[in-house]
């Protein structure tokens, strides 16, 4: 157990208006968590203080060599006013895994759940009811020493903010159109892929940046050896579902393994649906496309749940997915999981955790 020092601010914010679109990302709470780490001390300093900048010396390794990670997960708030977390253990989980990858010490899983349970209790008026609106919870380490030379640091910031947020996509549950990159790639197996560390999105921008500017939203990935099999879109994994059966890239390393994918699998087996994790290689969903055996893509995340995918552009071909609109499965999906998160479906699978 932490023993966790709450300072309450004394100049709250003003809530957001129930008309405020909560854009995703852009609204901070009033508190943050905050906890320490030196080697020979281990962590320590476990705080929820007023939402403020961070004092950090110009030489903090985290600055010149990366060495950060972060998490996302959300809460809901219940028609009956609890507050509740979804599969908190899966992102507490993932993080430490990414914590060994990038030679950050692990934060036991306890203290880690005790962390976020304390600053959303804190912030809990935060957390919005409108339908679609969530509080985001981003966790995340920093490597602080003042030091310049590559080397894990010595010491560690661990911080957890709050952010009130609507749809993660301005379009919402509408279909999104993706570009399927085949010039740069964002991870290789070795790497660091299916760890959730900023420096995976560093090289994602560019690709990112040509996407939108042929107006597409997101990028999808493909293999940085073959150019040739599915990855994952920038922040989501990705499902196709051809010929009745729902197939999705496995974890070859170079893979995000989202709380969502798992989620997601789990209820289309229940469902009955055959799935598959498999490599599955752009040209088999082409052919799909073609021969019309290409029923629905969908995209998973926790940040947009699940996004329907209603354009996928390879090359100089426009593939086309449920002549762009939403596929029975994704919609299936979202309102489950959406369902179970709020607390409007029962929770058969230990999924959710209430923040009390
Ligand atoms: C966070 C993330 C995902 C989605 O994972 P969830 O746990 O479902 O939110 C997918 N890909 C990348 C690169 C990510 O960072």
């Amino acid at each position: 157990m932490l023993d966790i020092k709450i300072e309450i601010t004394k100049n709250p914010k003003v809530l957001p208006g129930a008309d405020n679109p909560l854009k995703f990302g852009t609204i901070f709470t009033d508190h943050m968590f905050l906890m320490n780490y030196e080697t020979g001390k281990g962590w320590y300093d476990p705080r929820v203080i007023p939402y403020q900048p961070l004092n950090l010396e110009p030489s903090a390794m985290v600055f010149h060599y990366g060495q950060e990670m972060f998490e996302g997960l959300k809460a809901y708030k219940t028609g009956d006013g609890r507050t509740l977390l979804f599969r908190p253990d899966k992102n507490i989980e993932r993080a430490n895994k990414t914590n060994r990858r990038i030679c950050i010490p692990e934060i036991p899983e306890e203290d880690f759940l005790q962390a976020i349970k304390a600053v959303v209790k804190t912030d809990e008026a935060w957390v919005p009811t409108k339908e679609g609106t969530s509080l985001y919870i981003r966790p995340f380490i920093i490597a602080t020493d003042p030091f310049l030379g590559v080397k894990p640091s010595e010491r560690y910031l661990f911080i957890i903010i709050l952010s009130p947020v609507g749809a993660y996509y301005p379009e919402g549950l509408n279909p999104v159109k993706i570009w399927i990159e085949d010039e740069y790639v964002r991870a290789v197996k070795g790497g660091i892929g299916e760890a959730k560390t900023g420096a995976n999105y560093v090289a994602s921008l560019k690709s990112q940046v040509k996407a939108h500017d042929e107006g597409y939203s997101q990028v999808l990935w493909l293999d940085g050896v073959h150019r040739k099999y599915i990855e994952e879109v920038g922040a989501m994994n990705i499902f196709f579902k051809i010929n009745g059966t729902v197939i999705t890239p496995e974890l070859n390393g170079s893979i995000l393994p989202g709380v969502t994918r798992d989620s997601v699998l789990v209820l289309c087996r229940e469902w009955g649906l055959p799935t598959e994790e498999r490599k599955i290689s752009i040209d088999e969903v082409y052919e799909a496309a073609q021969n019309g055996t290409l029923e629905e893509v969908w995209g998973s995340g926790t940040a947009a749940v699940i996004s329907p995918v209603g354009q996928l552009r390879w090359e100089d071909n426009i593939m086309q997915v449920q002549d762009g609109g939403i596929g029975p499965i994704s919609q299936r999906l979202y309102d489950t999981i959406t369902g179970i998160q709020l607390g409007n479906i029962e929770d058969t699978h230990g999924w959710i955790v209430e923040v009390n």
